[in-house]
C-alpha cells in the first residue's frame, strides 16, 4: 500500500529534513562528524501519533521530560514496537525513579545524591523482575549558574556525584547534560560546559555523552562538543506556554 502521506506526516516529515540539513550544516561548520552528533527528537506535549510518524521517518530515540506523560505515551507506543528507546530530559522526582526505571532508555537530569540512590535501587529492581534489559543510562545535569531551582548540580559537587553513579549498580554514567541559564550568553555556557566535560572524563572516561543544543541554540552547543542535541519546537511545532 502506498498511501499518500497525511499533512501533519508530510509536515513532520518536512521539518525532520530541514533539522537534518541544520544539523549536517552546524557539524560540517565546527570540523565535526555528523555521526558523531545524534538529533534527539523531544515530543512532550505531542501525541504517540506524532511519535509513530517519526518512527516511520526512521527515528528510534524519543526525549521526554514529564513523567505521567511519558509514561502513558510509552504505553500507548510500546504496544508498536520495541526497538525504541526513551530518554527522560526532564527534572524529576524521587518517587518517579520506579516509573522511570521501567520506561526509560537513559536519564539527561540527574542532579543529586539522592535521586542517584533511588534510581539504582529501582533500575536494579526492574532488572532483577525482567522490566529492562540494561542497565539505566545516566547523564549528570550540570548547573551553570548555580541557581538549585533551576535544577543541575553545581559544578563543584560533580565530581562527587560522578562517583557515586559510577559506583551504583544498575546504572551507567554516560555523560553530562545542561540547559543554558535564562537569559545567559549561550556560547560561554556551553564553552564553560565543554570544559567541566573534558575534565569529568579524565576520572570517568566511559562518561563520553554531552547532552546539549535545543532549537534555538543547536549549532553553538554543536561547536562545543554537544552528542546530542534535544530539539522539540523545530520538528513539532511550538507547544503551550509556560510548558518547560
Ligand atoms: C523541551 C525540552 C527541549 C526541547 O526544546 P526545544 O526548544 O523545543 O527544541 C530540550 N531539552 C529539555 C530539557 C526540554 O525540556
Amino acid at each position: 500500500m502506498n498511501e499518500a502521506p497525511s499533512p501533519r506526516a508530510a509536515e513532520i516529515a518536512a521539518a525532520l529534513t530541514e533539522v537534518g540539513d541544520r544539523l549536517g550544516r552546524a557539524c560540517l561548520a565546527a570540523g565535526r562528524n555528523p555521526d558523531d552528533v545524534q538529533l534527539l527528537p523531544v515530543t512532550k506535549f505531542f501525541p504517540a501519533s506524532d511519535v509513530a510518524i517519526l518512527y516511520g521517518l526512521g527515528c528510534r530515540e524519543f526525549g521526554e521530560s514529564r513523567e505521567q506523560e511519558a509514561a502513558s505515551k510509552v504505553a500507548e507506543f510500546g504496544a508498536l514496537t520495541a526497538d525504541v528507546r526513551w530518554h527522560m530530559i526532564g527534572s524529576v522526582q524521587r518517587n518517579k525513579a520506579r516509573s522511570i526505571a521501567q520506561w526509560a532508555y537513559a536519564i539527561h537530569s540527574v542532579d543529586s545524591p539522592r535521586l542517584v540512590d533511588a534510581l539504582a535501587k529501582a533500575a536494579t529492581v526492574a532488572l532483577a523482575e525482567g522490566g529492562r534489559e540494561q542497565s539505566l543510562r545516566v547523564l549528570l545535569q550540570v548547573s551553570l549558574d548555580g541557581d538549585p531551582l533551576r535544577g543541575g548540580v553545581p559544578i563543584d559537587e560533580l565530581p562527587e556525584l560522578a562517583d557515586r553513579a559510577e559506583s551504583a549498580a544498575g546504572l551507567e554514567l554516560s555523560g553530562l547534560m545542561a540547559v543554558p541559564p535564562l537569559g545567559s550568553d549561550p556560547e560561554r555556557a556551553f564553552a564553560e560546559l565543554q570544559a567541566v566535560h573534558a575534565n569529568l572524563l579524565r576520572s570517568h572516561p566511559a562518561a563520553t555523552q554531552l547532552s546539549a543544543g535545543m532549537t534555538g541554540d543547536l549549532e553553538v552547543a554543536v561547536r562545543y562538543g554537544s552528542t546530542c542535541v534535544r530539539v522539540g519546537t523545530a520538528l513539532l511545532g511550538s507547544r503551550p506556554i509556560a510548558s518547560n
